[in-house]
């Protein structure tokens, strides 16, 4: 089963659509995310179910992974991030092209989980920005493929401009990131 995106609001008449290039941009990129999972642990196995067969997430246009943070629009942290990790995590968004977008999936990337150690990173939001935050320890894949939905809706209404923004340009200042 597919999913259909309805289209973007516009003007239509007979033989013609018209809408913003912003959101015909938003959904392109919308319906052809390509995510890039650093799954350090458990969730990772939740993760492998979510692009199995059963749950496809190739349904919403994201069965392309990338293991290469240059094709990677969408980095899906899932499982236990060590301090020690975290400048490496940080490494791979860094290298990440804009627009990027970050999904923290499962208690252990979004809070630390049950590893409140001193070795665990509590949240990868310490070294990264975060965009979506999925619960559960696990989280099921109708979960984690809520997240990726959450994403798509805001790729599709994000303004092409905001990755110039001053909001934006403070957000990654305030993670020292350039
Ligand atoms: S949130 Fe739970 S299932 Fe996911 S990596 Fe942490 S301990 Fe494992």
């Amino acid at each position: 089963m597919s999913t259909i995106s309805p289209p973007p609001p516009g003007v239509e008449g007979q033989g013609f659509f018209a809408t913003s290039l912003d959101s015909a941009i938003g959904l392109a990129r919308a319906n052809s995310i390509w995510p890039l999972p650093f799954a350090t642990s458990c969730c990772g196995i939740e993760f492998m179910a979510t692009m199995g067969p059963h749950y496809d997430l190739g349904r919403f246009g994201s069965e392309r992974l990338s293991f290469s943070p240059r094709q990677a629009d969408l980095l899906m942290v899932m499982g236990t991030i060590s301090k020690k990790m975290g400048p490496i995590l940080r490494n791979v968004y860094e290298q990440m092209a804009e627009p990027r977008w970050v999904i923290a999936v499962g208690a252990c990337a979004s809070s630390g989980g049950i590893f409140d150690t001193y070795s665990v990173l509590q949240g990868i939001d310490k070294v990264i920005p975060v965009d979506v935050y999925v619960p559960g320890c696990p989280p099921r894949p109708e979960q984690i493929i809520e997240g990726v939905m959450k994403i798509q809706e805001l790729v599709k209404t994000e303004s092409l401009r905001r990755r110039e923004m001053p909001e934006y340009q403070e957000l990654l200042k305030s993670y020292g990131i350039k």
